[in-house]
C-alpha cells in the first residue's frame, strides 16, 4: 500500500501543491511479490528490503499504456520485453510494471493486455518475464513463489510460444481463478496468465513473440485503458 500523506487542510492544499517540485513525485516502491512497500538501500545494505520477503527487486508498478509507459519499461531492461504479435484479435496493451532500480537494471518486467475471450466476454492477460526468484511471475500466477515450484514441468508442455523461429514449451500452473502457464526462454522465465481460466484457450494455437527490446521493430502498438490487475 502506498504511505498515506499527511492530511492537510483544503484551504493550504493549493499552496502545498505549488510547493511541490516534480523531483519530489518520487514513486512508491514495493514488492515484486507483495504489495509491500519496500525498504530503501541503506549504509548496511544497498538493496531494497521487504519485511516479509527479504531482498527484493523493487516494482515500479503501473506504467501507463503509452510510448512513454513502453520507453519506462524498455529503459534499463536485462530481461526480454514479451508482446504477442501479432495480436490476437481484438487484443490491447494495457500498461507495464518492471521490477529492478538503477543499480540492477530491470530483472523481471510484465506486459499487460486486455482483449475477448475465445470463449465469450473480456478477457485479461499478463505477460511476465525475469530472472529467476524475482517473483513477479508467481504472484500473477497466485503462487507463494517466487518461482514455479517443485512439481513443475513434470508432464507433457500444455502449449508454446513462438520466438525467432523456434518454439518454446510452456507448462500449466496449478493454480485458481486464472489460467497460467510458464516455461524457459534463454534462461528466464517466461510466464503467461489469463483471466478468467477459460482463455487460456488462446494457447491452444502457438503464440507468436517479440521481444520489444529487439532494435529495428516499428510496432503499431494499440493502447487500452490501464490494466486494474497491475498493482500500485
Ligand atoms: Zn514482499
Amino acid at each position: 500500500m502506498p504511505q498515506a500523506a499527511p492530511v492537510l487542510p483544503s484551504r493550504y492544499l493549493t499552496q502545498a501543491i505549488r510547493g511541490i517540485t516534480l523531483s519530489e513525485m518520487r514513486p512508491v516502491l514495493i514488492c515484486p511479490r507483495c504489495n509491500s512497500v519496500v525498504r530503501e538501500p541503506s549504509v548496511w545494505s544497498s538493496a531494497y528490503h521487504c519485511g516479509q520477503h527479504g531482498e527484493v527487486h523493487p516494482l515500479r508498478s503501473g506504467l501507463s499504456p503509452s510510448q512513454e509507459g513502453l520507453e519506462g519499461v524498455l529503459r534499463q531492461a536485462r530481461v526480454p520485453v514479451w508482446v504477442p504479435w501479432p495480436l490476437p484479435q481484438g487484443w490491447l496493451v494495457t500498461g507495464f510494471a518492471a521490477a529492478g532500480d538503477e543499480r540492477t537494471g530491470t530483472r523481471g518486467c510484465s506486459v499487460a493486455l486486455s482483449g475477448p475471450n475465445p470463449v465469450g466476454g473480456p478477457a485479461e492477460m499478463m505477460l511476465i518475464s525475469e530472472e529467476p526468484g524475482v517473483g513477479l511471475g508467481a504472484r500473477f500466477a497466485g503462487l507463494c513463489g517466487p518461482d514455479p515450484g517443485t512439481h513443475f514441468a513434470k508432464g507433457p508442455p500444455a502449449g508454446v510460444v513462438q520466438f525467432g523461429n523456434h518454439e518454446f514449451p510452456l507448462w500449466n500452473i496449478d493454480t485458481e481463478g486464472r489460467a497460467a502457464f510458464a516455461g524457459e526462454v534463454s534462461g528466464t522465465w517466461l510466464w503467461l496468465v489469463l483471466w478468467p481460466d477459460t482463455a487460456g484457450l488462446l494457447l491452444v494455437e502457438p503464440l507468436p513473440l517479440r521481444d520489444l527490446r529487439d532494435p529495428g521493430q516499428d510496432l503499431d502498438l494499440p493502447f487500452g485503458a490501464l490494466s486494474p490487475l497491475l498493482p500500485g
